[in-house]
């Protein structure tokens, strides 16, 4: 790396790193082809980090070019090689936990201690585990007939586009990584241009476990540039996506358009909490608190309509607003802050015209609905909104939570169903028998009961409706960068 390609960056707390802001090719940094930059920005201060090459066609041919040619060498390394590698990666991100959430910290906003095990730590194990899954993938025997030998054959893709968004940049990165990778494909990264550093940092480490060059590239870049070129590239066999439902859209569209890649896409969501009268009501706060304001609300399952029994609806709101107003906002490098900012200021002025439209409209604030400084958003409640509001039925991606009573389970289920989306849903009640039957009855691809957010590399995560197709995580997540293959033997049998 040299000065062009990689930047001494200095941390809040006065320490400083080595920052890779190339495109990573064949384990190496390069400047982008037109020798363009994105600058990356720190929502606190609102202040450049560093720049990052700005990739386009020709990066992406490049990347692609090299993630092709690795592909035979790579698909061919044992299965109990690539466990190996995947694991040294999985440790390095471990070893290198402080410097990495601090990254994510002044890359995203997010509170440096939340990121530490929430982002990182979860990366690690992500990887870990699907270290685990490279000498576990397996085929079949089938009986057809007694003259022939049926086996099925899980294979690799080859080379697989990843394209990240910005809320969660490197856990994201590594739901996709890892599997993508234990199963024997190749990878060409697109992250979020507006959090585009911690998976150069990645690159870095790929380098250090010993991966072979071209095995893992990123190319950094806007959306309608790096990201499309490599939707459309015709080398590419499955582009795995998370964003919004639009780009969504436009993603699958493309693969139809071009080479009929596989596309699996994990998009938006609006997501309802249920809470009963009879639910712990100081498990429910919590759980309701952390489900919308986490994340500043940037978080795709955020629990952002909550739906509540009419018997315990003002005691809930006033408990609610009270745990709101307690999160604290502010330097995201204090232990102590719960809020940062919202990642930049086209979020943050789209969240506050959701917020004005609301009160316009006449809904009732609760607590909330201003923007005390910079990119902060106070956390937000309305109550009494109706289905057809706004704020319940668009993606806010802030921290701002509609609440309306409700008075039976019919009631409930027909509010929480007037969406497009179906990524998660949660029920609180002490009853678990109905828990149990409205998580059956819920159309979401995640139900908690009793709890908010609660997800694990070893769980199928993704959506319903137009919440997204297939899986990440778990062994769906793996299955999801395979192929899979008939072979039929015939031979003379000789009982005949
Ligand atoms: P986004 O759709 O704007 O961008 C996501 C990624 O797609 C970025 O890397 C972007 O550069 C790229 N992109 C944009 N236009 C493209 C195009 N035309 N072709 C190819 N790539 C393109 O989303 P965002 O604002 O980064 O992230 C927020 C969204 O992501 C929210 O809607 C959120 O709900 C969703 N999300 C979903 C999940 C999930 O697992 N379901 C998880 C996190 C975030």
């Amino acid at each position: 790396m040299d000065s062009q390609t990689c930047a001494r960056v200095k941390l809040p707390d006065g320490t400083t790193y080595e920052q890779p802001t190339g495109i990573f090719i064949s384990n190496e940094f390069r400047k982008s082809h037109d020798k363009t930059v994105i600058d990356s920005i720190n929502p606190y201060t609102q202040l450049p980090i560093a720049s990052i090459a700005r990739g386009k066609l020709a990066d992406v041919n490049a990347a692609v070019a090299a993630a092709k040619s690795a592909f035979s060498g790579w698909r061919d390394t044992s299965p109990q090689d690539r466990a190996k590698l995947l694991s040294k990666l999985a440790n390095l991100i471990e070893r290198d936990v402080e410097t990495l959430a601090k990254i994510e910290s002044i890359d995203g906003g997010k509170p440096v201690h939340i990121a530490k095990g929430a982002d990182v730590l979860a990366s690690s194990a992500c990887i870990r585990y699907y270290s685990g899954w490279a000498d576990k993938l397996k085929g079949d025997t089938i009986e057809t007939d007694p003259d022939t030998l049926n086996i099925t054959i899980i294979e690799p893709l080859g080379v697989c586009g990843l394209i990240i968004p910005w809320n969660f940049p490197l856990l994201i990165t590594c739901w996709k990584l890892g599997p993508a990778l234990a199963a024997g494909n190749t990878v060409v990264i697109k992250p979020a241009e507006l959090t585009s550093l911690s998976a150069l940092y990645l690159a870095k480490l790929v380098v250090e476990a010993g991966f072979p060059p071209g095995v893992v590239n990123v190319v950094t870049g806007l959306g309608n540039e790096a990201g499309q070129a490599l939707t459309e590239h015709p080398d590419v066999k499955k582009i795995s996506f998370t964003g919004s439902t639009p780009v969504g859209k436009v993603i699958l569209k493309t693969s139809a358009d071009t080479n009929l890649k596989k596309v699996t896409l994990e998009l938006g969501g609006k997501s309802p909490s249920i809470v009963f009268d009879d639910a712990d009501l100081d498990q429910v706060i919590e759980a309701v608190n952390g489900g919308i304001f986490y994340n500043m609300g940037q978080n795709c399952c955020a629990s952002s309509r909550v739906y509540v029994q009419e018997s315990i609806y003002e005691d809930f709101l006033k408990r609610f607003a009270a745990r709101a107003r307690r999160n604290k906002s502010g330097d995201p490098f204090d232990n102590n802050t719960f809020l940062g900012p919202q990642i930049d200021g086209n979020q943050h002025s789209k969240i506050m015209g959701m917020i004005q439209r609301a009160k316009s409209d006449g809904v009732g604030v609760v607590t909330g609905g201003t923007s005390p400084d910079g990119w902060f958003i106070e956390p937000t409640i309305f109550r009494d909104v109706k289905s057809s509001a706004e704020i319940m039925q668009q993606e806010v991606f802030g921290p701002v939570v509609a609440v309306a009573p409700f008075k039976d389970i019919h009631d409930v289920l027909e509010k929480a169903h007037d969406t497009i989306y179906g990524l998660a849903a949660a029920v609180f009640t002490s009853d678990i028998k109905r828990g149990i039957r409205l998580s059956k009855m819920l159309q979401a691809g995640s139900v908690w009961v009793n709890n908010y957010n609660m997800i694990s590399h070893a769980l199928p995560f993704g959506g319903y409706g137009q919440s997204g197709n297939g899986k990440d995580l778990g062994s769906e997540g793996i299955e999801g960068y395979t192929q899979l293959k008939t072979v039929r033997f015939m031979y003379e049998n000789l009982a005949k």
